[in-house]
C-alpha cells in the first residue's frame, strides 16, 4: 500500500493543537499527562483512532491533507479525549458521558461522534449501474461478482437487470 507523506508544517500544526488541548486538560484535571505519539497510518474513511494502551493517536493522512486545520481542530481533541478518558476512568463506553465531559467541559469543543469530511478520495471505489428507472451504486465486491458472472443484480422497482454505466 502506498504511504502518504504529511508535510512537516502540517505535522507541526497537529502537535501545536495537541499541546494546547493537553495543557487545557492538565489545568482542569490538575495532572501532567504524557504527550501521545502521533502516527499517520489510519486508512479508509476513518479520520483517526486512539490506541489506548500505546498512548498513541493514529491520523488519516489523506483526510488531514485535504482538510488541514479543520481536521486538526476536530480530530485531535476527539482522539485525545479517548486517551484522557482511558487515563482518568479506565475502560468505559467510547463516546459515553465521560468522553462528552472531556470534550465539552475540559477541551471546549463540540462532542461530535463522527466527522463530516468528504470521503470521495478515501472511499473504496463505487460503480454506477443503471436500469430503466434509476441509477444504482454497487460496491467493488458486487461489481466483481457481476464481472465474474457470479451475480446478476435486478432493480427492485422496475425488475430490469442492472447495466454498468461507463465512467464519463
Ligand atoms: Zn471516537
Ligand atoms: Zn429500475
Amino acid at each position: 500500500m502506498k504511504s502518504v507523506r504529511v508535510p512537516l508544517s502540517l505535522q507541526q500544526a497537529v502537535m501545536r493543537t495537541m499541546r494546547q488541548k493537553l495543557a487545557l486538560a492538565s489545568d482542569f484535571l490538575q495532572k501532567a499527562f504524557p504527550e501521545p505519539s502521533v502516527t499517520y497510518q489510519q486508512r479508509g474513511t476513518i479520520a483517526g483512532s486512539a490506541r489506548l494502551q500505546d498512548w498513541e493517536i493514529r491520523l488519516n493522512p489523506v483526510l488531514l491533507i485535504e482538510n488541514q486545520q479543520a481536521f486538526i481542530n476536530q480530530v485531535i481533541p476527539h482522539e485525545l479525549a479517548h486517551l484522557l478518558v482511558y487515563y482518568q476512568f479506565g475502560k468505559v463506553a467510547p463516546h459515553g458521558k465521560e468522553w462528552r465531559f472531556l470534550m465539552e467541559t475540559v477541551l471546549k469543543v463540540p462532542a461530535n461522534r463522527t466527522h463530516q469530511f468528504p470521503v470521495n478520495s478515501v472511499r473504496s471505489k463505487i460503480f454506477t449501474y443503471a436500469c430503466h428507472c434509476q441509477q444504482h451504486e454497487l460496491t467493488i465486491r458486487q461489481h466483481n461478482k457481476v464481472i465474474k458472472g457470479k451475480s446478476c443484480y435486478v432493480c427492485r422497482q422496475c425488475g430490469e437487470k442492472l447495466i454498468l454505466l461507463e465512467p464519463t
